[in-house]
This record gives C-alpha cells, structure tokens and sequence, in this order.
C-alpha cells in the first residue's frame, strides 16, 4: 500500500491559521515550515537551513537528534522497551537513576531523592512548592523580581512577568517577589534588605515556606545573580527556616558550565528542578530533587499519569554517559561561554550596549525591545533562529548548543554583529534626524 506522501511537499500552512488556536507564539516570528534537524542546524520545507540559537529554550543542549542519545533510544523501542509505565520500576529508570546517582549527585556529594513529576518544568516547580509547603507549614513564597517559574497557577504565582500573570484569571498568591540581585542597581545589596525584611517583627513579610531563585534568569532578561548573593540568600533561608528552592530548569544541564548552576556558588539548596535538557533529545522530563529528609510525601499524594518517561529515561542516560562522565565538557562549555562573553562585550561597546548573562546564556540589551524584535528578525532572514528575554523582550539572548563547533559558532556571532550593527546605526540616525 502507498502511503500519502508527506504535506511538507506542500508549502501550504493555512491550516494553521484555520485550527492552531491564536495562543501559539514562536510560529509567528518565524513563519516556516520545519522538517528536519541535526546538531545546530534546522531545515525547512522549501530547502531553507537555519542556525538555531534558541534550541528550544535550553532544551537542546547537546544539539538536535544527537546520534548517540538518538541510537540509545531507536534501540530501546527495537526491542519493545517500556514507553509509558506510570511510575513502575523500569529497567530504563533504574539506569537513569543509576548514571545521575554515579555521574551526577556522588561526585558533587549531594544527597538527594529524585521525585518524578509530570515531564515539563512547572510540573517539577509545582512539586517543589507543594513539598515546601507541606515541610514547613507555611504558605508564602518568597520569589524575585523578573522570575520566570512555569505557567500553571502555582508557578504562575511566582512569575514576575505582568502579561503572563494576566492569563491566571483568578489571584495569584501566597507569593512576594523581593528585589532579585541588581534590581535596584549596584551598591543595593538586595539581599540584605530582604534579611531586614525577614528579621523586622514589623516589616509585614511572614515567615516563608521557601525562597524560589534562578541562578541566572532565563525569561527575565539574563540577570545574574553573584555567587556572593546566592551564599547569603541560601544563608537567610536557612536562618529563618525557609527552604531554598533552585529552578535549574534553564541553567542547569550544563547550560553555565556545571551540571547544577549553582555549583560555582558553592550552595546546597534544599530543593532543585530540572526539566528542559534533561532528556538531552528535547523528549519532556521532568526532575525535582530534595534533601533525603524532606521526603515526608505519602505515596500518589503528588500523582501524575506521565510521571517519568521512559524514553527520557533512555535518552537522559545516554546523554549523562556521553557528556557528564568527567569535567571534559563543563570546560568545554566555559571556554565557549568565554568567546562569547568577548563577542557580545565587542558588540556592546561598538554601539554603547551593555552584555548579561554567565557561560552559554548570555545577551545584549537594545535600547527597546522594538528594537531587540528587528534584530532577531533581521537575523532569521539570514538565516540564524535566535529569540529576546527580559521585561520588554529588549535582550538578545544567545542559547546556542553548547557543543556547537566554533567556526559555525563564529558565523552564527557574526549575523548577530551584523543585525545589531544595521539596527542600532538605524535607530541613531533615527533619532538624530529628530534632533535636527
Ligand atoms: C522554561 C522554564 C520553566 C517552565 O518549564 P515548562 O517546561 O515550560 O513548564 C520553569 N522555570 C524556568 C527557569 C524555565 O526556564
């Protein structure tokens, strides 16, 4: 029996505009069909290849369909490995639990209990704030300006971003958000004010159930918080009883060079999520990771019909073996993260911008996010998918894969400089005919 050839020989995508809600965001900006995908490079329907800088939010690390985390699971469903198992014991779990056990959590001398969640982030966050609840038995959370945690209500509630919040249509709280480091600029240790706020019996801050931080915030516009700060917000938890949750959701899986961000800091939070680059293969996996002590959940209290995916499972190992199986391509990832540090400095200083980021997250912030949007615009017509971060959309945040080959790392910076330069000599000659 012939079998329809493929639609992708057909450039029509009206069906989008007739059946895909409105809701749908990243199609918009760029309007291709997309049919294949290798390392750093993806291909559309009419013979178009893009460089992809986005990698699905930090969700390709290790680049599109690599092939020894694609061979690991071809083989898996050759031999009718298990595909969905609730959370059953599964040889592919066990190896899972194995390979972050030995590669991951021993060497850093972390001890922690792996929860399964539903596989995308705000599952492992909702997980986590529920668990910091029950621990303590309070219920506020302390969250931090421009944070971005995952779009179900209790994830929701710890989100910064006001045009997302909107969508909750019922209130959002039992959250604060406290001024996350650098918010009100150098010589403001925010961390301190909120060590006042905390101590004072007058301030009107209760007793937290947690402190939810991101090491280096994704969504929020790349701002960095120091390893200084984190020590003392991971002190204050501890003084008032609050546990300190990490979303290593972006950060983490090598994206700033360590596996967990927070290594160079040298803390220990209580709680970690994990999810994005988990899988390695872009395959939905989720991950929330506690102190062995605060496992005080009673069995299916937090259930979920995909909690753990096999295929993850599979996939997620065999990324841990190729990748994270010495300090090889954490030095591998700053050395890059380094080049493109200088990168970004030398487009910002030619144009009076100014960078963010740490490792291989990292941004120029335009003038406006108007002006951020034609960057990334101008871009995709040249070929490079790269997208914008921060409270206006006004960074251009580079998430290359991390084991992009540095000539082709190279080319992709050099669009970047090239955009950024047609856009801001625009943008000034712009304003200088208004001054005429
Ligand atoms: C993407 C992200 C989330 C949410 O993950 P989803 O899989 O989209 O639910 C949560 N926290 C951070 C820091 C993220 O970057």
């Amino acid at each position: 029996m012939s079998r329809p050839e493929p639609s992708h020989t057909l450039p029509d995508r009206s069906i989008y505009l007739r059946r895909e809600s409105k809701v749908r965001s990243y199609c918009r900006t760029m309007p291709r069909q997309f049919v294949k995908a290798r390392g750093p490079w993806m291909y559309d329907d009419q013979g178009g290849r893009y460089l992809d800088f986005l990698s699905g939010c930090s969700t390709l690390n290790y680049g599109h369909n690599h092939p020894v985390l694609k061979q690991a699971l071809i083989e898996h469903i050759q031999n009718d490995g298990i595909a969905h198992g609730l959370d059953l014991h599964t040889q592919a779990k066990a190896e899972f639990l194995h390979t972050f056990d030995e590669l991951i959590l021993e060497p850093r001398g972390l001890d922690y209990v792996a929860m399964f969640p539903g596989p995308t982030g705000t599952n492992a966050v909702e997980a986590a704030l529920k668990l910091a609840r029950k621990v303590t038995g309070r219920n506020l959370v302390i969250a931090f300006t421009n944070g971005f945690h995952g779009m179900t209500l209790g994830s929701l509630a710890c989100t910064g971003n006001a045009a997302k919040r909107q969508g909750a249509g019922v209130p959002l709280d039992n959250v604060v958000h406290e001024p996350y480091d650098g918010y009100h600029g150098q010589g403001i240790d925010t961390a301190e004010l909120l060590e006042r706020r905390l101590t004072d019996g007058s301030s009107g801050l209760d007793a937290p159930a947690a402190i939810l931080v991101e090491t280096v915030q994704g969504e929020g516009g790349l701002n960095v918080a120091s390893a200084a700060w984190l020590r003392k917000i991971a002190a204050l938890a501890k003084r008032h009883g609050a546990l300190l949750i990490i979303d290593d959701i972006q950060a983490g899986c090598g994206r700033t060079g360590g596996f967990f961000s927070f290594e160079e800091a040298g803390i220990e939070p209580d709680i970690v999520t994990l999810a994005k680059s988990l899988s390695g293969l872009g395959l939905p996996f989720a991950l929330t990771l506690f102190r062995r002590e605060l496992d005080i959940w009673n069995p299916g209290e937090h259930n979920g019909t995909f909690r753990g995916n096999n295929h993850a499972f599979v996939t997620a190992t065999a990324a841990l073996r190729h990748f994270w199986s010495d300090g090889e391509f954490a030095g591998e990832v700053s050395r890059r993260g380094e080049y493109l540090a200088e990168r970004l400095e030398r487009m910002a200083e030619a144009h009076g911008l100014e960078t963010r980021g740490r490792g291989m997250m990292r941004g120029i912030v335009l003038p406006n996010g108007e002006l951020a949007a034609k960057v990334t615009a101008a871009c995709f017509d040249r070929g490079l998918i790269i997208e914008t971060s921060g409270a206006d959309d006004e960074v251009v945040k580079v998430l290359a894969p991390l084991n992009i080959d540095d000539e082709i790392f190279a080319k992709g910076l050099d669009i970047v400089e090239e955009c950024v330069a047609n856009v801001m000599s625009e943008y000034v000659e712009a304003s200088l005919e208004v001054t005429k």
